[in-house]
C-alpha cells in the first residue's frame, strides 16, 4: 500500500534534473556523491522505515555548511525535488524520495560541549546518542528522545519528547540558537534576538524553513535516574489507566510514567503467565533524589503483577539506549497519533478492544503524559502544538512482511477512527505518517497563520516541502 508523500514522479524530468545536479556538484562539493549503481548507494538510500523504500537519483553527503549551501543552490537551479536527511528516522519517510535529490547530513556529527556555560554546539547530522555521549562526559544532559539512533535534527525541529520532558521541557524548548541555510542559500542565525520569528517557527515547525547545520543546546546536570518497569495483566488494565490518568495530573515534574499497551514479549525474565498475552507495560523514570522515588512508584507498582516489577538506579546512558533494539532499522512501521484532554471510559474501551485484535507482537499503543516543564511554556511561545492537552497517544504498527502491509495499516487507521471522537484536535508532527498532510494545520492550530507567514518569508517557493508541509502564501 504505497504512501504518497510527494507529487507523482515524472521519471524522465527527475532523471535529467539529477544528472544536471550531479554535473554541477562535481568539483564544487567536498563530501560524497552517490548515484544508483555506485558502491555504497544501496545502503545510503535506505531510511529507518522499511515501508518507505525509495530510490533517490542522487545522494549528497555534505561535510560542512559550504556543502549544504552548494547542494541547495544546485538543487534549486536544476529544479530537483529534494529531501533533507539527518538520522533518516522520519516515520513518514520524508528524508528520501524517488528519483530526486537527498541532502544527507550524516557526516556532520560534531558535538562540542561547554560545561561552564552548560551549552552544546551540535551539528545538523547528529544522532541523539552522539549528543548523550558527549554531554555525559561533562555530567550534563540534553532532553531528547528515547531511542539513541534517532536523528537529532528531525526530532528537535518537530518538538522532541522523551524521558526528561516533564523535568526540563521539550527538546525544542532547550535550543538557544539555530544556524541554518535557507532556500536562497543564505546562512542565517535564529535566536531570541536575531530573526526571532524564525526562532519561534523552528521550535516545532519541522524542516520547513531550511537546513539546520548547527544547534546551540541548553544542558542540565544529571547522570543517573531511577527506572522502574512492570506489567499489568489484561483484566486490570482498565483500572490501571483510570488510576494513571488521575495520578499524573498532580505528579511531580521529576516523574515520567509511560504506558504501552501490547502483547508481552516471550522473554524468560517476564512472568510465564504473561508472555504473549495482552498487557500494559509501565515504564517510570524518576529524576529527583533517588530515595524519594519509591514514594511515587508505589501507586504504579500496586497496579502491576508483583513478580513483573523491577526498579533500579541506572546511568543516564543506559536509559537512553535501553529501547534501541526494540525499533530496528528496516522493519515496516506505520503510525497515527493524537492528543486527549482526558482519558474517559469510552477511550479506555477502545484501547482494550484494540488489544484483543492487535496484529503483531511488536505493535504497540503508547500513552504518555506531557505536562511538567513542557506544559509550562505558553502556547504562543513556540510553534510546537498543543501543550494543554496533556495525554498523547502514538499508535505504532511494527511488522516485517511486506505482504501484510494492508492488514497493519488498516488496523491503525480503524483504531484511530474509533479514538478520534474523544481526542482533542491537535497532533505532534513527529508522530504523524506520510499520508496526513491534511492534518498539518491541525498540528499548529492558532499558530498556523504565523507559520505560513514565516514560511512565505524564508521559503516562498516551498523548496523544503518533503516534511509535514506548511505551504507558503501563493505569489501574487
Ligand atoms: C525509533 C524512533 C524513536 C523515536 N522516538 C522519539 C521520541 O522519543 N521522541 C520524539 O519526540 N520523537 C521520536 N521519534 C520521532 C522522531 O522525532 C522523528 O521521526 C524525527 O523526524 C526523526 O528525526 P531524524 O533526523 O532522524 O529524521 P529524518 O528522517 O532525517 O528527517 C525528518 C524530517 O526532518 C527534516 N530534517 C532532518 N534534518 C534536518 C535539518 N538538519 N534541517 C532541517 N530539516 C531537517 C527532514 O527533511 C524531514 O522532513 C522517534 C522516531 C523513531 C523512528
Amino acid at each position: 500500500m504505497p504512501i504518497q508523500i510527494d507529487p507523482p514522479p515524472n521519471n524522465h524530468e527527475r532523471g535529467r534534473a539529477c544528472r544536471d545536479a550531479y554535473k554541477s556538484l562535481r568539483g564544487r562539493f567536498q563530501g560524497e556523491l552517490l548515484r544508483p549503481g555506485d558502491p555504497g548507494y544501496e545502503q545510503a538510500r535506505k531510511i529507518w522505515n522499511g515501508l518507505v523504500a525509495r530510490r533517490p537519483g542522487l545522494i549528497a553527503r555534505c561535510v560542512d555548511v559550504g556543502d549544504v549551501r552548494t547542494a541547495i543552490r544546485i538543487a534549486i537551479d536544476t529544479r530537483t525535488p529534494t529531501a533533507v536527511r539527518c538520522g533518516g528516522h522520519s516515520l513518514a519517510g520524508f528524508s528520501t524520495c524517488d528519483g530526486g535529490f537527498v541532502i544527507d547530513l550524516s557526516r556532520m556529527r560534531d558535538v562540542t560541549v561547554d560545561p561552564d556555560a552548560r551549552l552544546a554546539r551540535v551539528a545538523g547530522g547528529c544522532l541523539l546518542g552522539s549528543i548523550d555521549e558527549a554531554t555525559q562526559k561533562a555530567g550534563l544532559v540534553f532532553p531528547s528522545g528515547v531511542v539513541s539512533h534517532t536523528g537529532a535534527s528531525g526530532l528537535i525541529l518537530g518538538g522532541g519528547t522523551g524521558w526528561l520532558t516533564r523535568r526540563f521541557g521539550l527538546s525544542c524548548d532547550n535550543v538557544a540558537a539555530f544556524t541554518l541555510v535557507t532556500a536562497d542559500g543564505s546562512i542565517v542565525r535564529a535566536d531570541r534576538r536575531e530573526n526571532a520569528d524564525l526562532y519561534w517557527a523552528l521550535r516545532g515547525g519541522g524542516g520547513n524553513f531550511g537546513v539546520v547545520t548547527e544547534f546551540e543546546l541548553k544542558l542540565h546536570p544529571l547522570t543517573s535516574v531511577v527506572l522502574a518497569e512492570g506489567l499489568t495483566p489484561e483484566n486490570s488494565i482498565r483500572h490501571l489507566l483510570a488510576c494513571w490518568r488521575d495520578f499524573m495530573a498532580d505528579a511531580p515534574f521529576h516523574l515520567k510514567w509511560n504506558i504501552d499497551l501490547r502483547l508481552a514479549p516471550h522473554k524468560p525474565e517476564l512472568p510465564a503467565n504473561l508472555r504473549g498475552r495482552p498487557v500494559a507495560g509501565s515504564s517510570l523514570v524518576w529524576t529527583g533524589a533517588p530515595d524519594e522515588a519509591q514514594r511515587y512508584f508505589e501507586q504504579a507498582f500496586s497496579l502491576c503483577q508483583p513478580d513483573s516489577v523491577r526498579s533500579q538506579t541506572v546511568p543516564f546512558l543506559h536509559l537512553q539506549t535501553m529501547a534501541d533494539s526494540d525499533f530496528p532499522h528496516g522493519r515496516r512501521y506505520y503510525t497515527k497519533s493524537g492528543y486527549f484532554r482526558y482519558i474517559d471510559d469510552r477511550t479506555i474501551d477502545c484501547f482494550l478492544e484494540a488489544l484483543t485484535t492487535i496484529p503483531s507482537p511488536e505493535t504497540q499503543m503508547e500513552l504518555t503524559y506531557l505536562g511538567g516543564a513542557a506544559g509550562q511554556v505558553a502556547a504562543n511561545e513556540t510553534a510546537f502544538g498543543d501543550r494543554s492537552a496533556a495525554f498523547i497517544t502514538n499508535l505504532l504498527a511494527n511488522w516485517q512482511d511486506a505482504h501484510t502491509d494492508a492488514l497493519h495499516i488498516s488496523w491503525i487507521r480503524s483504531l484511530f477512527k474509533k479514538l478520534r471522537p474523544t481526542m482533542t484536535p491537535g497532533v505532534y508532527v513527529n508522530f504523524m505518517s506520510g499520508d496526513e498532510q491534511d492534518r498539518v494545520p491541525e498540528a499548529y492550530q492558532q499558530r498556523w497563520e504565523r507559520m505560513v507567514a514565516v514560511k512565505t518569508q524564508y521559503d516562498p517557493d516551498n523548496f523544503f516541502r518533503l516534511n509535514q508541509n506548511v505551504q507558503p502564501h501563493r505569489k501574487a
